[in-house]
């Protein structure tokens, strides 16, 4: 995104990302289900497929409030997101048997976050070989399943 930083120019920016450009934003004033992909709401957190999977599973777990890093969260909020994230690994073995998971939160753009401006913490189920079977096929990701499969799956495991 382009533009040139004046105080007025910064806070209109932040607001419209807020209400147009940010898909968990947009995702939580949609009903649940395959289109917005949202699998569980809590009171300050929520769980969310990734649309662009980089393994079936691949599950992210949010705070209601658009804030781009933990430390303008509070420390419930926090919890709450350590919590959802440990109820998606439970239900993530129950439905795929997956041998291991990664982890985390790419904080800031540089560091990879693809929604930079609202934190979110990734799920992703591994099995061995799943990498070297999605890097000869490069940006293409090949998923044994549809979206709306994984969704009803994780979803009748909840
Ligand atoms: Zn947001």
């Amino acid at each position: 995104m382009k533009y040139i930083w004046t105080p007025w120019r910064m806070k209109y920016i932040q607001e419209n990302i807020k209400t147009s450009d940010c898909i968990f934003c947009q995702a939580l004033s949609q009903p649940d289900g395959t289109d917005n992909l949202v699998l569980f709401r809590g009171e300050v957190v929520f769980a969310i497929l990734n649309r662009y999977p980089y393994t079936s599973g691949h599950v992210m777990v949010v705070p209601r409030l658009h804030k781009p890093v933990l430390e303008e969260l509070d420390a419930v909020i926090r919890a709450e997101i350590m919590e959802l994230t440990t109820k998606c690994i439970t239900v993530l073995r129950a439905v795929y048997h997956p041998e291991g998971f990664n982890i985390g939160m790419n904080i800031g753009a540089i560091a990879g976050a693809g929604i930079a401006d609202h934190v979110h913490m990734h799920i992703v189920p591994r099995w061995a070989g799943d990498t070297s079977f999605m890097s000869t096929l490069g940006q293409t990701r090949v998923l044994p399943e549809s979206l709306a499969d994984t969704y009803q799956r994780i979803l009748n495991a909840w």
